[in-house]
């Protein structure tokens, strides 16, 4: 079978859409273990499976790196500081595990910027504490001396510090997986669409897929509608107020703008999704982000999932006024729980800084989420630079929306139900995680361990 997806042109999932060479995807597919998913965690799971030298397929919807679900973009926090030892202890493996995929990969996916936790709410002495019961390097800073090592933030208590926080360029670890994974002998097939499951009698499992979206003739597209008269035709999501800068991936910030609709195609001459392979299995990892409260009812067998809760978030991205200044990742909680950190490349070509809300996002699914920002939410992070952050330029450069997946404990799910092994390390702070979770979830899928605790299913029994 041949893919004749379209990709977008550049990676903000954006403008005019061009061919690219058609994939060869055989009618039937048998493998050993089909991981469905190429965001963070499903493309770190097919790494960890091709290097450990199994027989792996990735089956991605989209293209890889694409923006409609939770991993997309250059800038997540890593850090170490965490208010619950166990997730102290994993972050350190996880460390390492970075370390071991850029060396892999021959890629530099995370920064060290330092890490700074401030605010009542945040409480950085309890968390200073067990960052020294854990062997965690930190300090302690009164408000003067932190202003003093940081003069483009404001601070009014204790601020901790640990120099092992930074940045993860999610894009970057996303591409490089899936290429490394592929080197080592994974197939990876995009542009289809796991529609369903059968179990077999000798214990494997079939999968049906939808192919490629086909495409005859191809015009400039909507991965996203626009266009407002003035407006530029956009990407994923956005658009340019006056005095915005255009950006990448982010949402609507313009009155009169349509709200978008994540990859509807506009192109006169789209046929329907085609059949996809049959792909069977003995075992398949289900790495669906925010589809996953969709798409668990197709497995075939029943899924005890907890209820689980997809967002639409936003953030935005603010010009550093020093273009000189080293900005470390913080997380400041004083009422709202606002973090922050450098943004890379989704900042645009000068110094950026993204700050966010965690704590707000409104419901959505992963379909039907329309990439409009809450202004409620840019108002209260735009109050929250000008208050906290007078390094920063307090008008957003550009903004984005993203999804997160929340279980109501915040802990992951990491399970295997029969022959699925269900992966969703999201509520807000699974991209850390993700080296971490390929191996956990590879040991899973292969049978050589128990799910860790805290991630098992049976806990919401
Ligand atoms: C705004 C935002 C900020 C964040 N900041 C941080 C941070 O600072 N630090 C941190 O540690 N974490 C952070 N996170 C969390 C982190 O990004 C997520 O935990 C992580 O991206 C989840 O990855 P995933 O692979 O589970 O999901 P996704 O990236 O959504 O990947 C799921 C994939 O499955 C594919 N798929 C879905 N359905 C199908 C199907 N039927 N067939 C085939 N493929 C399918 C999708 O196309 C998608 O590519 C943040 C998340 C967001 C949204």
């Amino acid at each position: 079978m041949k893919n004749p997806a379209v990709e977008d042109d550049d990676n903000d999932g954006g403008g005019a859409r061009r061919e690219r060479p058609p994939m060869d995807i055989p009618d039937r597919i048998e493998t050993e273990i089909a991981v469905i998913g190429a965001g963070l965690m499903g493309s770190a799971t097919a790494w960890e499976l091709a290097r450990r030298g199994h027989a792996v397929t990735l089956v991605e919807a989209y293209d890889i790196g694409h923006r409609r679900g939770s991993s997309h973009g250059t800038s997540r926090i890593y850090r170490r500081a965490y208010a619950d030892p166990e997730y102290v202890r994993l972050t350190g493996l996880s460390g390492e595990l970075w370390r071991e995929l850029e060396n892999n990969t021959g890629t530099a996916l995370l920064r060290v910027t330092g890490g700074v936790d401030l605010g009542a709410g945040r409480d950085p002495e309890g968390l200073a504490r067990l960052l020294a019961e854990a062997g965690v390097p930190h300090e302690l800073l009164s408000p003067g001396a932190a202003a003093e090592r940081w003069p483009f933030m404001r601070f009014e208590g204790p601020a901790l510090h640990h120099p092992e926080a930074g940045t993860i360029d999610a894009d970057a670890a996303v591409a490089a997986a899936v290429t490394r994974a592929s080197e080592l002998g994974a197939q990876v097939i995009t542009g289809v669409r796991f529609t369903g499951a059968e179990s077999l009698p000798d214990g494997r499992v079939r999968l049906r897929t939808e192919g490629p979206e086909v495409t005859a003739s191809v015009q400039p597209h909507t991965e996203g509608p626009e266009t407002t008269a003035g407006v530029r035709p956009y990407t994923e999501g956005s658009e340019v107020t006056a005095g915005v800068q255009p950006h990448t991936e982010g949402s609507e910030t313009t009155a009169g703008v349509r709200p978008y609709t994540e990859g509807s195609e506009v192109t006169a001459g789209v046929r329907p999704r085609t059949e996809g392979p049959e792909i069977t299995a003995a075992t398949v990892v289900v790495a669906v982000g925010p589809w996953l409260p969709e798409l668990a009812g197709l497995l075939g067998v029943p899924v005890a999932l907890p209820p689980l809760r997809v967002t639409q978030q936003q953030v935005f991205h603010f010009l550093s006024r020093d273009p000189e200044a080293r900005w470390p990742i913080f997380v400041h909680t004083d009422g709202p729980q606002i973090y922050g950190l450098p943004s890379g490349g989704d900042g645009g070509s000068l110094p950026a800084v993204k700050v966010a809300q965690h704590d707000a996002g409104k419901p959505v699914t992963a379909t039907t989420r329309d990439g409009v920002v809450d202004p409620a939410s840019r108002d209260i992070v735009t109050s929250h630079v000008r208050r906290w952050l007078p390094g920063l330029d307090p008008v957003p450069l550009t903004e984005a929306s993203c999804l997160y997946t929340i279980t109501p404990d915040e802990d992951f799910v990491l399970d295997r139900v029969g022959p699925f092994v269900i992966v969703s390390p999201c509520s807000g702070h699974g991209a850390k995680f993700a080296p971490l979770i390929g191996r956990m979830t590879a040991d899973l899928a292969l049978g050589h361990t128990a799910p860790h605790p805290r991630f098992a299913l049976r806990r919401f029994t």
